[in-house]
């Protein structure tokens, strides 16, 4: 299966992601972790990247569909994957299409997530990362057992420096403006599913469940 997942920053792409890859035995592409590691391995891609998510910009086409492409080309992927914040501007999912199309694949299924924008604040301002393993936690909804340290793996629990709220505005501006128009690009070709994203994390887990069955295979050429 090719699954995209889409929705504003907060919506709990991630966190759906690695739930669904985990049951579908099939990687999870998130874009912002790659883009998180290069810059903190200070490779030629993280150096470029890194000003524009300081900003809470979208870093250039061009450096993310390179990226994404070069993933996709990974054995892990030749079963399907599950893209986690990519595509977010026309280009890109043109560009996604594109590359689909030459290896004679598709999309599976597009799932937005549905969130309103306050509750979108509110869970970011709250969250917390584990700088080892990635694993999230959030102040109030999901608190770590020790504070500010990791339950899985001790590691050190961070906020993300685009997580501060005026940058996390500034992702949504660009959510608005750049990625929810995908949402009719998508409709129109009969691949968008939404989910209620709100409640716990199980409860979306569910609903998201329950939209996959739906598809049989339909979309799902080999
Ligand atoms: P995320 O972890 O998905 O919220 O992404 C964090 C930041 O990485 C974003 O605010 C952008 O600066 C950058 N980024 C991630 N994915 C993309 C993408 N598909 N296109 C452009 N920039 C991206």
């Amino acid at each position: 299966m090719r699954i995209v997942m889409l929705g504003p920053p907060g919506a709990g792409k991630g966190t759906q992601a690695r739930l669904l890859a985990q049951r579908l035995g099939i990687p999870q592409i998130s874009t912002g972790d790659i883009l998180r590691e290069a810059v903190r391995k200070g490779t030629p891609a993280g150096l470029e990247a890194r000003g524009y998510m300081q900003r809470g910009l979208l870093v250039p086409d061009e450096l993310v569909v390179r990226i994404v492409n070069e993933r996709m080309a990974e054995p892990d992927a030749a079963k399907g994957f599950i893209l986690d914040g990519f595509p977010r501007t026309y280009a890109q999912a043109r560009a996604l299409e594109e590359s689909l199309a030459a290896k004679g694949q598709r999309l599976s299924m597009v799932i937005a997530l549905d969130v309103d924008e306050e509750t979108v604040v509110k869970r970011i301002s709250g969250r917390l990362v584990c700088r080892q393993c990635g694993a999230m936690f959030h102040a109030l909804y999901d608190p770590p057992r020790n504070d500010n340290l990791c339950d899985k793996c001790n590691g050190s629990l961070y906020q993300r420096d685009d997580d501060k709220e005026e940058t996390v505005r500034r992702r949504l501006q660009q959510y608005r403006e750049e990625t929810r128009p995908l949402m009719d690009f998508y409709a129109n070709k009969a691949l968008l599913v939404r989910i209620d994203g709100t409640g716990a994390v199980e409860e979306v887990k569910e609903r998201i469940l329950k939209a996959l069955e739906t598809l049989d295979g339909q979309n799902d050429p080999a």
